[in-house]
């Protein structure tokens, strides 16, 4: 065991496959996550049905995909296994109409993420089971590393044993999508939703775009070129990441110059400084007592008005237009990858 881990972490020799084998699960969704649930299932021997609405257009492709398309209410009703993977904010609304009437007792609710009941936007009755795996990964990857016999790593989470079989059948799914191959660490749907939401506020989506816009805006006006200013702030973040990703911060301090160690250990906390943190502070407060959720249902309730203000005003951000051009002009070293990911997420739409 480790000094500093404190979570368990289970792989495929702790799952029993026929916890599931014998199910018939039905995904509900056939985007990102519900293409590769619903294929990796069935190449493990998982009786699956997708439920889509009878004008969605993922019909097409979970059909060509050899897969059997019902309702989301028909194949609610069929499975054993509900694995609810529609986009979160129409999750409360499916789960009313199509899954709820259709769950027997025994029955499990399955979820990739937890929003919906750490925020109580569905309650589901006492006698089923609510489980969670996550996997840490965009379902096209999910998908492709199943193909190639490798794993991606996710999350388990049991948020109501109603069988006194819960985790077993979730490391069962979990083993079935390929995420037991990588590794399946707990948590808890509270621990799940806080933590995933906050991260992508304060530090990946939220955090880091505004840091590259800011910084970007800082030397454009301060009269540098908008080329050099896109190259320094967006584009090289990936070399850094990636660094980082690879073998952690020190890697990347390793792999930077001395001047850029110095310079970076000496001014990156007067950039992000103690008042950054206070922020981040507050936005993790809006996360745990349930501000931001109550925000972002009223948003959809009314239509999303600020939702598509803000959406539209970070398209026409400068930095855009800039680096479409510049990306245009150079033939990037992982320009053959990136088409081919391309080329899977669009067919995923
Ligand atoms: P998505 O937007 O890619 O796909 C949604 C699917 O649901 C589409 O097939 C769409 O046709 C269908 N759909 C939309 N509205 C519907 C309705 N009213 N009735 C029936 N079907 C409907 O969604 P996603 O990103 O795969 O997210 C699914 C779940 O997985 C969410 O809980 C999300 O938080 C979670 N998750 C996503 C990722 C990711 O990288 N995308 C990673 C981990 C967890
Ligand atoms: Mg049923």
């Amino acid at each position: 065991m480790s000094d500093h881990l404190d979570a368990t972490i289970y792989y495929d020799d702790d799952a029993n496959s026929s916890q599931i084998i014998d199910k018939t699960v039905a995904v509900l969704g056939y985007g990102s996550q519900g293409h590769a649930h619903a294929q990796n299932l069935a190449d493990s021997g998982v009786d699956v049905v997708v439920g889509l609405r009878e004008d969605s257009a993922s019909r097409k492709a979970a059909e060509a995909d050899g897969l059997q398309v019902e309702t989301p209410a028909v194949a609610a009703e069929a499975a054993d296994v509900v694995s609810v993977l529609v986009p979160d904010t129409v999750q409360p609304d499916v789960y009313e109409n199509a899954i709820e009437p259709n769950l027997e007792a025994g029955d499990t609710l399955q979820f990739a993420h937890g929003f919906n009941i750490h925020y109580n936007q569905i309650q589901p009755p006492e006698d089923v089971d609510v489980t969670m795996i996550a996997p840490k990964s965009p379902g096209h990857l999910v998908r492709r590393n199943y193909e190639h016999s490798e794993g991606t790593p996710g999350l388990l989470a049991v948020y109501q044993d109603a069988t006194g079989n819960a985790k077993a059948e979730a490391l069962a799914y979990a083993k079935a999508i390929g995420c037991t191959r990588a590794g399946v660490v707990e948590t808890s749907f509270q621990e799940e939703t806080e933590t995933d939401l906050f991260g992508e506020q304060a530090v990946l989506c939220g955090g880091i775009a505004e840091l590259i816009k800011q910084g970007y805006e800082t030397l454009v006006d301060a009269g540098y070129s908008p080329e050099m200013a896109y190259f320094e702030c967006l584009n090289e973040m990936k070399l850094i990441v990636d660094l980082m990703y690879e073998g952690g911060i020190g890697d990347m301090w390793d792999s930077v110059s001395d001047t850029a160690e110095y310079g970076g250990l000496t001014k990156g906390d007067v950039v992000i400084d103690d008042h950054a943190r206070e922020n981040m502070e507050e936005v993790l407060e809006g996360v745990q007592d349930g501000t931001f959720a109550r925000e972002w249902i009223a948003e959809n309730q009314a239509g999303r008005p600020s939702y598509t203000q803000l959406k539209a005003a970070e398209r026409n951000h400068e930095i855009e237009a800039v680096g479409e051009e510049l990306r245009g002009l150079f033939a990037w070293a992982d320009e053959e990858e990136t088409a081919e990911e391309k080329a899977e997420v669009s067919a995923d739409d």
